[in-house]
This record gives structure tokens, sequence and C-alpha cells, in this order.
């Protein structure tokens, strides 16, 4: 008998047809002896549509209400999962973040998991139920519910399966694995058998949405070896773990494209030190994370500073410079949404040289212009037009051979 966790995301629930579906496969489970805890996401499309209703509402929604609300949607998907198993006589029973023990620090809509009490899960289990559990939320201190992020359900399953000891744990998704870049995008992308923690976080932070990054940094510091599979099929998915040496042969073993990045330029800064320290203490004191940041070589004592963050931050950093730019001499500024950054991933990198040369080759043969470059040791970057990322991400797929 294995102790089980499987999490289903929002498409793999979303329809009633859909959450039968996943009961059956839970049922097929507790057959073979296990022991299961299923966590579940919102139905695809429910937190979305939630968050656009807030925004009727109110235009900048307080994050603690923004809370009470986004946790109805798993709230909804665990008491649906709760009745389809019922409906297969398999004794289940739901329990939300904050009942299954899942504790956060208090800042809402981004929280962190503080520890897990998950006594009540063990007695629900040993009393022979499948016990469902709501994914991307908990409850801080003081009681408030709180979330943890965009595709926080993946940080549940891997935080369970670390607080339960659990024997195997499995992410169902709609795609049969982790590929090497976004199969919808590229047809020719091939499905990983295994890939290490590092290359996992380094394509999800990338903008590879199959994993919230947060969870593989979880999984990685709580040595939690996962698996990412389909909820539609029963083929092998990808494993996730520790690096072994075996890895280091392949050199790219991904590609991502991070659609959701805006560029902001400060055109003809004065050239003198503590200019840059106050452009960036000023954006980092409005909470804005700045990604790359480029200056140009400068010409009769004036530069050009050229910086990324999220699209969501754009708003706050346009604030923050419209503000700031006149005070530190510059002659003036721009915003664009029109960029994504592409980005090759491999563990492989660390001890083989040229990657660099063969990227920036696929992009020249496509005719597509580098804006911005950043390296790190198993990652290379490269900002273009947003327009050409679909083409860019499948021209670069191409030329380190990974179809
Ligand atoms: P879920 O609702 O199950 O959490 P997500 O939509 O969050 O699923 O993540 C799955 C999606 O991630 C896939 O449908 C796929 O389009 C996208 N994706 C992006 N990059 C990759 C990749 N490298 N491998 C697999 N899927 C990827
Ligand atoms: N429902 C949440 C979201 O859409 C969490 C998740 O699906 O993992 O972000
Ligand atoms: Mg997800």
């Amino acid at each position: 008998m294995s102790l089980i966790v499987q999490k289903y995301g929002g498409t793999s629930v979303g329809n009633p047809g859909r959450i039968k579906n996943v009961a059956a496969r839970v049922k097929r489970f507790r057959e073979e002896g296990n022991q299961v805890v299923v966590v579940v996401s919102a139905m695809s499309g429910v937190t979305d549509g939630l968050i656009k209703l807030a925004r009727e509402v109110h235009a900048a929604p307080d994050d603690r209400e923004m809370d009470m609300l986004l946790a109805t949607g798993e709230q909804t998907t665990i008491a649906l999962t709760a009745m389809a198993l019922h409906g297969m006589g398999v004794k289940a029973v739901s329990l939300t973040g904050a009942q299954a023990g899942i504790v956060t620090d208090g800042v809402h809509t981004k929280a962190k998991i503080a520890n897990i009490t998950p006594k009540r899960i063990h007695e629900l289990l040993k009393e022979g139920n499948v016990v469902i559990v709501a994914g991307f939320q908990g409850a801080d201190e003081a009681g408030h519910i709180t979330t943890l992020g965009r595709g926080g359900s993946d940080l549940t399953a891997i935080a369970l399966a670390a607080a339960i000891k659990a024997d195997l744990c499995e992410i169902y998704t709609d795609v049969d694995g982790v590929y090497t870049a976004d199969p919808r995008v590229v047809k020719a992308a091939r499905k990983l058998e295994e890939i290490s923690y590092d290359e996992m976080l380094e394509l999800a932070s990338l903008g590879a949405k199959v994993m919230q990054s947060r969870s593989v940094e979880f999984a990685k510091k709580f040595k939690v070896v996962f698996s990412v599979r389909s909820s539609m099929n029963d083929n092998p998915g990808t494993i996730v773990k520790e690096e072994t040496r075996k890895m280091e042969d392949v050199v790219i073993r991904g590609v991502s494209a991070d659609k959701n990045q805006a560029k902001v330029t400060i055109t003809q800064v004065p050239d003198k030190p503590g200019v840059a320290a106050r452009i960036f203490k000023a954006i980092a004191d409005a909470h804005v994370n700045v990604d790359m940041i480029v200056q140009n070589v400068s010409a009769s004592g004036h530069t050009d500073m050229t910086f990324t963050v999220g699209k969501d931050d754009l708003p706050k950093a346009r604030k923050v410079i419209e503000a700031l730019a006149k005070e530190v001499g510059a002659t003036g500024f721009a915003c664009t949404e029109g960029i994504a950054k592409l980005s090759v991933v491999g563990i492989g990198m660390r001890s083989h040289t040229g990657v660099a040369a063969d990227l920036f080759e696929a992009l020249a043969a496509e005719k597509i212009n580098i804006q911005m470059i950043s390296t790190s040791e198993i990652k290379i970057s490269v900002i273009i037009d947003l327009a050409h990322a679909d083409r860019a991400v499948n021209a670069v797929h191409k030329k380190f051979g990974l179809g």
C-alpha cells in the first residue's frame, strides 16, 4: 500500500464529465489498495472569471477580499469531486486548505506556506477516505483565508506530499508531461522522460506554465520527487528530480518564452555615480521586480538605461519613472509591452561552449532582432519583439535539434 498525492489542474476538472473522469482514476488507485490525497484546482476559467468580476466592482480590489473570493473556485471543485467519488461508491471527504492544516504567512494573494499540520488528513485516511484538498489556498495564524499565487495548486500538492511523506506525488495536467517547449507552440516538441529540479525551475520561471515555479523550488528544497502527466491517458509522464551525471550530457533541455514582460527605457540619463542607484531604489520601494538591465555605452556624458519588469507591474513602474525621469535629468522615457523573453535552459551548458552563438545564429537566420541578453550558468535569455516569439521558439528548438 502506498500513500499517493495526486493534483488535478483546471482543465482536468473543467466540467462535470472531467470531474467524473478524475474520480474514476482516483477510484482505480484506491482499489489497488493505496491511500490517496487529491488536490484540485478551480475549474478552468473560474479563477480568471472571479478576478474579472472583482475588477468590475472595484478597480483595485483589496487583497484580503480577493483571497476570500478566489478561494471559492477551489472550494467548488473539492465538493464536486467528493460527490463524484460518492457516486462511484468511494468514501471521500473534502477539506479547504485551512481545514487540511495549511498555515501560511499573511501576505494575501501570494502567501508562503509557513507550516502544515496534516493531523486531520491522516485521521480521515485512516478511516478509509480519499481526502480531497482545495489547492492554491491556506489560512494565516489569525484564520484569514490566503492564496498562494497563480498556479498555486501545484505548490499545495508538493507541500502536502512533503508534509505527509507521500510515496508518490503526481501532477496531472492537460499535456503528457514536460516538453522541450510548449507543445501548443512547437508541434515538434518532445516529451522529456526526466528533468532536474534546476532545469524545471528555470523553465517554470522563464515562462513554461506547466509547473508553478515556487512549487518546484519547494520540491527541490524538500527533495520531493514528482511526475507531471496527463489526466486524459495512462502515458508515463516526466519525472522531476535531483540531477544525475547522465543529465549533463544534454546541453539544452528546453526552450521557453515569457510573453508577460514589459520594457522601460529612460533616455539620455546623465552618466554619473548614484543615478542608477536612485532609479532602482525607487523601483524597489514600489515592490516592482526588475529582471534584465542594460545601460548603453555613454555618449557625451549621457546614456540610455533599459530594464524589464513583469507586465502586471508596468503601471507601477511607469508611475515611479514618470516622477523620477526629470528629477535625475533624463530627457524622457518609453514603456512597451510588445516584448517576449526567449530562453534556452540546460545544466549541460555548464560544460559546453557555443550555446550563445547557436542561439544568436538561429535568430539571425529568421531576421529577428535581439534587444537585450542575459545569461546564467544554465540559461541564456534574450528579449525580442513579441510578434516574433512563437516563430523564434520554433527556430531555436530546431537549431538545437530538440525535436
Ligand atoms: P493545469 O491547469 O493542469 O495546472 P497549466 O495550464 O497550468 O495546467 O499548465 C499546462 C500547460 O502548460 C500546457 O497546456 C502547455 O500549453 C503549457 N506549457 C508551457 N510550456 C510547456 C512545456 N515545456 N511542457 C509542457 N507544457 C507546457
Ligand atoms: N486556480 C488557481 C489559478 O488559476 C490555482 C491553480 O489553478 O493552480 O491560478
Ligand atoms: Mg497550472
